[in-house]
């Protein structure tokens, strides 16, 4: 197993590669299915940003790992019911992708005085799965979100993120996280959104290729912790 120093020192020098500065590319740890105790090993060697994909499972874990100040990224489809979960103990949230989520996430963070950070979901499989918007759903998602400013007063719109297409060819995973890249451009200008600079994309198989395509965070689970077990 790489350690956290290995892959990190692997991010940097791709970020390098594509002509990016070291440390430019984030490296948010996926603890989905780990225990606790292995979340503390890897804060221990200074990992600070931490995702995880089943609001249920998080909340067993963040609680006791409360006094490391970590950061925790939610990386999964947000059920209805979990809306308030997310909105109390995460930072950012990968995946938004609807505006009745937005709302639902609004209305709990101004309960609890919170704000988010946000990604949209782009949904690049085309697998006819309802999780993640459409690259051509983007822009009139924000005309949508937009259109009512009370969310992005708790909402910061900070950019996208993307599952890569599964054991591909690397020119198809390219071209899917160029893409992702050219979306973010396109709607950053269009929608004059200052911060609307982040792409996460890239994983434990593809994530040298996501750097070499611009991503600023990827999001590692097995390659740091190894496999997962079974049952999550
Ligand atoms: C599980 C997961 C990851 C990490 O995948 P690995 O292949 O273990 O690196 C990243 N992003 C999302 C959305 C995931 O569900």
């Amino acid at each position: 197993m790489p350690t956290l120093d290995a892959i990190s020192q692997d991010i940097d020098h791709c970020a390098q590669r594509a002509g990016r500065p070291a440390g430019s590319v984030r490296l948010i740890a996926v603890s989905k299915s780990q225990p606790a105790a292995a979340i503390a090993a890897l804060a221990a060697q200074g990992q600070r940003a931490f995702g995880e994909n089943y609001a249920q499972e998080a909340m067993t874990k963040i609680p006791a790992l409360a006094t490391a100040g970590l950061e925790w990224h939610f990386l999964g489809p947000v059920q209805r019911n979990k809306a308030r979960i997310v909105s109390a103990h995460f930072d950012w949230l990968h995946s938004l992708d609807s505006l009745p989520l937005a709302h639902s996430l609004a209305r709990h963070l101004q309960t609890a005085g919170r704000t988010l950070e946000v990604l949209i979901g782009v949904n690049s499989l085309e697998d006819g799965t309802k999780q993640g918007l459409t690259r051509e759903a983007v822009p009139a998602f924000l005309d949508g979100f937009l259109a009512d400013p009370a969310l992005a007063r708790v909402l910061h719109l900070r950019g996208l993120m993307t599952i890569g297409p599964h054991q591909a060819p690397a020119d198809t995973s390219a071209r899917c996280f160029g893409a992702l890249r050219d979306t973010l451009e396109t709607c950053a200008r269009r929608f004059a959104l200052p911060q609307f600079d982040q792409l996460s994309m890239g994983m434990s198989d593809d994530y040298r290729i996501a750097i070499a395509e611009g991503a600023t965070m990827v999001r590692i689970g097995r390659a740091l912790f190894g496999e997962r077990p079974r049952k999550a």
